[in-house]
This record gives structure tokens, C-alpha cells and sequence, in this order.
């Protein structure tokens, strides 16, 4: 074992990691980081790192914003908290749902709040339900979401995701209501010479197919990513939401977009949607809604969901869904700030102004003897590294060099997140050029490390 700090010896003492291999994080112990100011972090043993995953695809606005922190203190001064249940309510609550609606990408009528993006997709999927025993189609309750999408890890938000090690001894998808259709991702999917467009094509006639398989009586929505974040950071093919939404047309299926990392500005428009051409049902947000200085999700609701949810009350007596903390007048207060910010800073434009630079650095590196495919859009990439640029050939997952990737990066000062062997790339929004350029240097000297080791 490496000679572990004291308090590195009370994590891997007391704490379960997620997301970790906890087996070799024994061995590797803990990165304990104490402050964070900008784009960049620090560690207890005064590392600093530039932050190139903005936590967890959510820092958009950097670390020690002060306006989100006079924010925060004066909500809890204020009102600490109260909750949203039996017509309880607080202003941050009401003027964050308020400005939501103007905002949304797609007909909203209402907005509910959660506390994470798990739990907003976990709502989707109840409230898909809800209104469909509601309007008296019982029997139209599947919902299709895709291979390698992430939803998050509640029991449903972890069935519509499509990744199996959120599945594998979880005994997850839960029922039989969860589907997923092919994944859009060209490189490792599409035949020897087919087009992005007509790929695109064939991926709307394996939804088709799968939707006149189970009946399409029986589907009630369809999910998404703009841009698929945790499953590898897959870009969709040209074409490919257009020919998508035309067959859910055809029968009465529901789209719901998860703008949960996509969402406030990352792909250079304020929605993902606006960036793909996706005219969605419903949206999903968390993550950037508050800037990650608090949680917080919320999912959008449609006037006929709405409606349906109505007639439900009449007879039920309650909408009987909610979380004690959904809406928690912080979170919400810091919310309303963050989007104040957004708008004033004109977050989206900046990322649009700044995005080709970042975009051509990640693309060049599609030149490393280490790169299968550099892939992203905005301030989003994903490197996908494998043994054999020329056949595509993966490496072995139980080499973990996607991990031991990412350890060496982080050596050079930059972090970022392994996903198998793809190295996620999603700074805070506020990076700059300068910074953009030293993110790159550090990832190509990081990679120059693992090409050594792995060779
Ligand atoms: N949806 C998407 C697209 C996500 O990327 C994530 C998390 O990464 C989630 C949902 C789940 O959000 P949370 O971790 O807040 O539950």
C-alpha cells in the first residue's frame, strides 16, 4: 500500500465510493480535495488541478462564485427551509419554476422539482405512467430509452439507462416496461462505408421495428441525451434526431429529452435540444440548473400531462409524488441567481464563441498513436482510446487503461473522467483560451504517459 495520509486512511476506512472499483481504490486510495476557486482545485496535499470535468459535468460557472455564495447565505438567513408539499410555498420556488417555463425548449405548463437528475427521470417515467392511466390507456406504459444512454441510478432511472454496470447484479432493468433501441454512435456502430446519414436511417428503422415488436399501444416514451454524456460522450450522427422523432410521431410517443449535462449552455445553445433540432415532450434538468452549488433537478410538465394529473387529484385526492427536498428554497434561490448569471453573461454565446478552439484541440488529438476516435460538440469530448487505431480494436477491459489514463493525467494537473476507455472532457463554462490550451497540453502529456505504459 502507498504511505497513506491519515485522513486517506480514515476514507478507505469509512467510506463507500461510488462509482469506484472499490477493490483497486484500496490499493489507490483517495484524491481528498479541501478548495476550489475558478476552473481549478486543490488537494489536501496542495495539488492543484484544472478542473476538466467540471466536477461531474456540472461546475458550469467554476468554483468560489461569490454572487452564488451571497445567495446561498441569504436564503438560509433568511428562510432555511420549507418544503413544497400541501400547497406550502416559497418565492425562490416560484420565480425559478416561473422563468424555467419561459426558458424550456418545449411547451411547459408547470415545473416539478427533485433533487437530482435521477430523480426527474425517475418522475418522467411516473408521471408517463400517471397519465396514461389517467387518460384511460392503461396498457401504453413502455418506455424506450437507448444502448449506453444514462438516466441516472434510481430503480427506473437506472432501468432506462443503458450501460450494463448499472444493470449487472442489480437485477436491473426492473419489469419489463424499459427497452432500449440502438445506440447512435457511428464509429463503433455503423457498417463498413455507411454514411452518418444513412446510419442514421437504419437507426430509426431498428426504433420502428422495436416499437411494432412490443406494439405501439404499449409504448409511452422515448428518452434521450442531446449528446450522450456518461455513456462515452457520443455525438449523434447527422440526421439522426430528425428520422428519430418522425417514427415517435407516428405513434403517439412522448419525447423526453434528459438535458441534465446538455442543459444552460454546454453545447453552445442555451438547450441541447435547440442544438440537435429536438422538439421534446418534456425536458430533464439538474446538474448546471444551480451550478452544482446545491442539488437540484426538475422535469417539465406538458398542459395535457397536466391535465391528466388534474383529473387524477379528483379522484385520488392527492398528486401523491414528491421529495422532502425537491425545491429546497437554497437550492432553488441559487438557481434563480445561476440562470440570472447565464443570461447576463450570455453563457451559451460565450461557449459558442469559444467551443471551435476547444473543439479543434480535442480533435487534433485524434492523431495520438492512443486515439481511436476524438469525438464532442461544444464544450463536451470524449477521447476513445484503443490498441489498434487502424482495426479499431478495443483494449482488454481488465487492463483499466482508461483509468490508469486518467490517473496519469491527473498527475499533469488536469482532471477528467474515465468511462471505460474513454476520457470525458467537459470544463466549467467559464474556462478560457488560455485555459483551454493548458487543459490540452496536460491531456496530451498525460496520454504521452500512458502510450509509454501501455506499449
Ligand atoms: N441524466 C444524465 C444525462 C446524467 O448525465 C446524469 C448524471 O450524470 C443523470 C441523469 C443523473 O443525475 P444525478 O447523478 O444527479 O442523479
Amino acid at each position: 500500500m502507498p504511505p497513506f495520509q491519515p485522513d486517506q486512511q480514515e476514507d478507505i476506512a469509512s467510506l463507500v465510493h461510488p462509482y469506484t472499483n472499490l477493490s483497486t481504490f484500496r490499493e489507490s486510495g483517495p484524491t481528498i480535495l479541501t478548495s476550489g476557486e475558478g476552473v481549478y482545485v486543490t488537494d489536501s496535499e496542495g495539488n492543484r488541478y484544472l478542473e476538466g470535468l467540471a466536477g461531474l459535468w456540472c461546475t458550469a460557472l467554476g468554483y468560489g462564485n461569490e454572487e452564488l455564495i451571497e445567495t446561498a447565505k441569504e436564503q438560509l438567513s433568511t428562510l432555511s427551509f420549507t418544503h413544497l408539499f400541501g400547497g406550502k410555498s416559497h418565492e425562490p420556488a416560484i420565480e425559478l419554476a416561473e422563468k424555467l417555463k419561459q426558458m424550456a425548449p418545449c411547451p411547459v405548463s408547470k415545473v416539478f422539482f427533485t433533487c437530482s437528475g435521477s430523480e426527474a427521470n425517475d418522475s418522467q417515467v411516473k408521471l408517463a405512467w400517471y397519465y396514461n392511466n389517467a387518460r384511460g390507456k392503461p396498457e401504453k406504459k413502455k418506455i424506450i430509452s437507448r444502448v449506453k444512454a444514462y438516466h441516472g441510478v434510481t430503480i427506473a432511472s437506472a432501468s432506462l439507462t443503458g450501460l450494463p454496470n448499472n444493470h449487472l447484479d442489480f437485477d436491473l432493468p426492473y419489469g419489463d416496461r424499459f427497452l432500449h433501441t440502438s445506440c447512435p454512435h457511428h464509429y463503433r456502430f455503423a457498417e463498413a462505408g455507411e454514411s452518418e446519414l444513412d446510419f442514421s436511417a437504419r437507426l430509426a428503422e431498428d426504433l420502428d421495428a422495436l416499437i411494432n415488436r412490443e406494439g405501439p399501444d404499449t409504448i409511452a416514451a422515448f428518452i434521450a441525451e442531446p449528446v450522450m454524456g456518461a455513456g462515452g460522450v457520443i455525438v449523434p450522427p447527422e440526421g439522426y434526431f430528425e428520422v428519430i422523432q418522425a417514427v415517435l410521431a407516428k405513434y403517439d410517443i412522448l419525447f423526453i429529452a434528459d438535458e441534465v449535462i446538455t442543459g444552460f449552455g454546454r453545447l453552445g445553445t442555451m438547450f441541447g435540444s435547440e442544438a440537435l433540432g429536438i422538439e421534446p415532450d418534456s425536458i430533464s434538468l439538474a446538474k448546471a440548473l444551480t451550478s452544482a452549488y446545491a442539488p437540484l433537478g426538475a422535469v417539465t410538465v406538458s398542459e395535457p400531462v397536466y391535465e391528466a394529473m388534474l383529473d387524477e387529484s379528483e379522484k385520488i385526492g392527492t398528486f401523491g409524488h414528491g421529495f422532502t427536498y425537491g425545491g429546497h428554497p437554497m437550492s432553488a434561490a441559487l438557481g434563480v441567481k445561476t440562470l440570472e448569471i447565464y443570461e447576463r453573461e450570455n453563457i451559451a454565446g460565450r461557449v459558442a464563441k469559444i467551443a471551435p478552439k476547444f473543439q479543434a484541440r480535442l480533435k487534433a488529438l485524434s492523431d495520438h498513436p492512443l486515439v481511436g476516435e476524438a469525438r464532442g460538440m461544444g464544450l463536451i469530448g470524449g477521447l476513445e482510446l484503443v490498441a489498434d487505431k487502424a482495426t479499431k480494436q478495443p483494449f482488454d477491459p481488465k487492463q483499466f487503461v482508461g483509468a490508469k489514463a486518467a490517473a496519469l493525467i491527473q498527475k499533469e494537473g488536469l482532471i477528467i473522467r474515465p468511462i471505460g476507455d474513454t476520457i470525458g472532457i467537459c470544463p466549467p463554462l467559464i474556462i478560457t483560451e488560455d485555459q483551454i490550451d493548458e487543459l490540452f497540453d496536460a491531456l496530451h502529456r498525460g496520454l504521452d504517459a500512458a502510450e509509454e505504459m501501455v506499449r
